[in-house]
């Protein structure tokens, strides 16, 4: 029987399939980790915002509610590997146990997001060269464990900065856009690092401070104003090793005057890019990129998740930067698209 099928497993696909399931549709959903969650459990994430829950707690919930949303089949450490048909589809995915086809009247591809290399191109700061340079990826990680420390020596930070729209709004290597949580991810961990090192100083270096929404109030006012988060408006041009700390050298735009200061800990604020796997599938079901390589919505701003292949949807960061209410939001209309043309085809069947 027609299934809809969903792959990636992260928080835009566990929403798509929580929300097919509960409309009554089957679903298969095919992630290729030997888990569910996607990059907040993949790499580790602390908390998620605005409210700082438990992030593993949350993704766990999520995978909760989908195995009891009904007709619900999860494929781990699998991938799909051809499509035939012009919708539907017959999907061959490759499982643990070997190869498989499986009829879909409908896909969602959620395939994610990959984190921006701090160390390509025109990147001067150094993060695969002084350990004490890391990501805000890597810094969840030591947040989650209630450790955060200079990996150089294993010692408490005093001073912590984070630089901003790294990999990011940067014309020069081709990545025009905004990724859009890094601002909030950042403002987010600086409380964190305060709550747990009240005696660290905390730097945030921005080039403009972009807080969609409620995010403004739930996170940038509290960052400045319980959590004595500083906040520079400047550009950082290079990162230097000086006396066992580093040197954060650039521009405080604010002031109009070079600025060097010394730090204990640098935090990166890496943006998102499409994700090897988002590529892969792309190339699979022969889906319209846009030039940055995310699956291109064909009618926004008001269909968000049609792409250029007939029952095809895309929802979350395959689509572009997303936060978690973008993915739940993509995925949920992504999955109503996906179960209405699912319905079609079993009425036209049962004629
Ligand atoms: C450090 C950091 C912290 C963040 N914290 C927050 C936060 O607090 N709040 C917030 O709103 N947002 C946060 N975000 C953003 C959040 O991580 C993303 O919005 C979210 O993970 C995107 O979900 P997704 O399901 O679209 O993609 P992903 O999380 O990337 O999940 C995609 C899934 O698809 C799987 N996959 C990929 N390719 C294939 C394939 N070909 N076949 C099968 N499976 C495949 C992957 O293994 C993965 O499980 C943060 C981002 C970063 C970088
Ligand atoms: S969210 Fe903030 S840090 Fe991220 S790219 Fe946009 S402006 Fe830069």
């Amino acid at each position: 029987m027609d299934r809809i099928v969903v792959i990636g497993g992260g928080p835009a696909g566990l929403s798509a399939g929580i929300a097919a399931a509960e409309l009554g549709a089957p679903v298969t959903l095919v992630e290729r980790n030997a888990f569910l969650g996607g990059r907040p459990v993949e790499e580790n994430y602390a908390s998620i915002t605005p409210y700082l829950e438990d992030a593993a707690m949350v993704m766990g919930r999520m995978e909760e509610r989908l195995r009891a949303a009904g007709d619900v089949e999860v494929l781990l450490s699998s991938e799909v590997v051809h499509a035939a048909g012009d919708g539907p589809y017959g999907l061959t995915i490759r499982t643990p146990d070997g190869e498989r086809v499986q009829e879909a009247s409908a896909v969602v591809v959620a395939t994610g997001f990959t984190h921006f290399d701090p160390g390509r191109e025109t990147q001067l700061y150094g993060y695969y060269e002084f350990p004490d340079v890391i990501a805000l990826q890597d810094l969840e990680a030591m947040l989650k464990e209630h450790h955060v420390v200079r990996p150089s020596n294993g010692e408490a930070p005093r001073r912590v900065c984070f630089i901003q729209c790294v990999g990011s709004r940067d014309r020069q290597i081709g990545n025009e856009y905004c990724s859009k949580v890094c601002c909030g991810v950042a403002s987010k961990e600086a409380i964190e690092v305060r709550q747990l090192l009240p005696d660290s100083e905390v730097f945030i270096f921005y080039i403009d401070m972009r807080m969609y929404g409620y995010w403004e109030r739930q996170l940038y006012w509290p960052a400045q104003e319980e959590h004595h988060v500083q906040y520079v408006k400047g550009i950082v041009t290079e990162v230097l090793p000086k006396d066992g700390r580093l040197l954060v050298r650039g521009e405080d735009t604010t002031m109009g005057r070079p600025m060097e200061t010394l730090m204990d800990l640098v935090v990166l604020s890496v943006g998102m890019e499409p994700s090897p796997g988002t590529r892969k599938i792309a190339g699979i079901l022969g889906l319209a990129q846009n030039k940055f390589g995310f699956i291109e919505a064909q009618q926004p701003p008001l269909d968000t998740v049609g792409t250029s292949r007939p029952g095809v949807f895309a929802a979350g960061a395959a689509l572009g930067p997303s936060d978690l209410e973008d993915c739940a939001s993509s995925g949920g209309l992504a999955a109503a698209r996906a179960v209405a043309l699912w319905r079609q085809h079993q009425t036209v069947g049962a004629r």
